[in-house]
């Protein structure tokens, strides 16, 4: 029997005294559709792009219409996705005034020679290809993760979406987007759109990361769970240690990983973690914090 797997995060910033009764059921319902889509054999990168573009529509989490301005109050927003096992990946970076970061990630994967296009460069090709515009962005951005912003010194408060998904032919994709951290300087690009930062698929495993962003870049974390899972460790121990590799540089954060078996780590070393997930015996749970 084929099986399928999926994993979704809104991001390691969640704080225990806000009420995330909005957005619990929000990714229960997303883990659904996604679980049905992938019943009737739906690709994983089309599984992820879906998943991802409607994280990013709700408004509930920092990414897409719950995205943060910068310093400047300008919205630039990054995105990637990668599949594997052909390993083809897009990503853009500081994207201003679009709707669906993800969407242009795709784009960039399909239809570009290259793996990121950033700044201007990333808003011009999604012009050129018909991208849905943010006309107004006063009235389009909800600021989610204004309550998260009450972080401990020396920490960056942040939000993030992701999906990783094993698909029934067994082909998978990990997919990020994001706003990044609160109040970031212009121009400021984080581990989302920066493959093996904070997405990775080679087909041994799909992950997708969440937390202050510099860790994950100085730790090539999500890349670093698949080389720890093609040495022969365990998916829940290649997590746990990178999560704590990025924990003993003072960062912190979350992942989610799917292997080519269906088995899925969800893992963050933060306060908690929204995420939600499809076990390939069909099971869903939908989660913030561990208690
Ligand atoms: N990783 C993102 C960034 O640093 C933020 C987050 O995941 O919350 O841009």
């Amino acid at each position: 029997m084929a099986r399928f797997a999926m994993a979704l995060h809104g991001g390691a910033g969640a704080k225990r005294n806000r009420d995330y009764s909005r957005e619990t059921p929000h990714m229960r319902g997303l883990v659904e559709a996604a679980r049905d889509m992938l019943a009737r054999g739906t690709s994983a990168l089309d599984v992820a792009v879906a998943t991802v573009r409607d994280l990013e529509d709700s408004g509930l989490y920092v990414a897409g219409r719950g995205a943060s301005p910068n310093e400047l109050g300008q919205y630039e927003l990054d995105a990637s996705i990668m599949t594997g096992p052909d390993r083809h990946a897009g990503a853009v970076a500081a994207l201003q005034g679009f709707r669906n970061p993800v969407e242009v990630a795709r784009l960039v994967l399909e239809s570009t020679p290259h793996v990121m296009l950033a700044g201007d460069g990333a808003a011009r090709f999604a012009a050129a290809n018909n991208c849905d515009r943010i006309d107004d962005p006063k009235a389009w951005f909800t600021a989610a993760g204004q309550g998260e912003d009450n972080h401990p010194p020396g920490r960056l408060a942040h939000g993030t979406v992701g999906c990783v998904v094993l698909d029934a032919d067994g082909n998978m994709a990990a997919a990020t987007s994001t706003a990044g951290v609160f109040g970031k300087m212009p121009g400021r690009v984080g581990d989302t759109p920066i493959i093996a930062s904070g997405t990775w698929c080679d087909g041994q495993v799909a992950v997708s990361g969440t937390g202050q962003g510099e860790y994950f870049m100085l730790t090539a974390a999500c890349a670093q769970v698949g080389w720890r899972v093609a040495a022969g460790q365990d998916l829940q121990e290649a997590v746990a240690d990178v999560l704590s590799e990025i924990g003993g540089l003072g960062g912190d954060g979350g992942l989610i990983a799917v292997d080519r078996e269906g088995r899925l780590a969800t893992l963050y070393n933060s306060e908690g973690m929204k995420r939600a997930v499809l076990t390939p015996g069909g099971e869903i749970r939908s989660e913030v914090f561990d208690d």
